[in-house]
């Protein structure tokens, strides 16, 4: 079985690289942070604080929260309505970054994601993968990248999804969500010991994919 975990903060390109991974390798790709995007998501329809724990535990433990692959692209569903283009939004990663520091919401989306992970070869990105909930994962790596690189990575995915957004915003945001995600109590973000660092700054997409799937391929020789 390979579990491949992927570590980094937003805009290192982690979720693009493994969704090129698992095709390369052809084995599943679960986007942890959609998951959190959804029960950010959720909050802000029930009209409750992402930060109310009690509020958030009225609907965590029976969240209809479904992810599927449909023609080889990941489908997010809410309450059985597709709402994987809802969760991109740009106001829904601050309510994202919220309602993950929450333990009830982490306990509840990581059983979630270790059972998809036990039941077949996949790669799984997010903030606490390598440490938290696949600390077994036969290969780990905590994508990074300059706050500015990233802030224009977003920038630019959003612009061209047609959002209106301001670069020096983005940049404030990223660094807030970065504090929020390394500063929190519960499984905080941070490079694991036995993680591999890899630095996107200067580096393709395709360079980055290359480099993991030789070193996977040369794991399973
Ligand atoms: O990766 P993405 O930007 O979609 O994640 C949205 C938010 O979800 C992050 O800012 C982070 O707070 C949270 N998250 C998390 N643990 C994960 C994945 C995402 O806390 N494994």
């Amino acid at each position: 079985m390979i579990n491949i975990a992927i570590d980094g903060p937003c805009g290192s390109g982690k979720s693009t690289v493994a969704k090129l991974l698992a095709k390369e390798l052809n084995i599943l790709y679960l986007d942890t942070g959609a998951m959190y995007r959804a029960c950010g998501l959720k909050a802000k329809r029930m009209g409750i604080d992402c930060l109310d724990e009690k509020g958030v535990s009225s609907f965590i433990y029976n969240i209809d929260l479904k992810v599927k692959y449909e023609n080889g692209t990941q489908h997010v569903y809410l309450d059985g309505e597709d709402v994987s283009l809802a969760i991109r939004e740009n106001e829904v990663s601050m309510l994202a970054s919220n309602i993950s520091s929450l333990e009830i919401v982490r306990k509840k989306m990581v059983e979630m994601q270790r059972y998809v992970a036990s039941m077949q070869d996949c790669v799984l990105d997010g903030r606490d993968i390598c440490m938290y909930v696949l600390p077994n994962a036969n290969y780990k790596f905590f994508m990074t990248a300059s706050a500015e690189v990233r802030a224009k990575r977003r920038y630019e995915e959003l612009i061209s999804r047609g959002q209106t957004v301001d670069y020096n915003s983005l940049l404030v945001e990223i660094n807030q969500r970065d504090y929020n995600d390394s500063h929190r109590e519960c499984a905080p973000l941070a490079i694991a010991p036995d993680a591999e660092v890899i630095d996107t700054s200067n580096m393709s997409i395709q360079e980055v994919v290359a480099h993991i799937v030789n070193k996977v391929r040369k794991g399973e020789e």
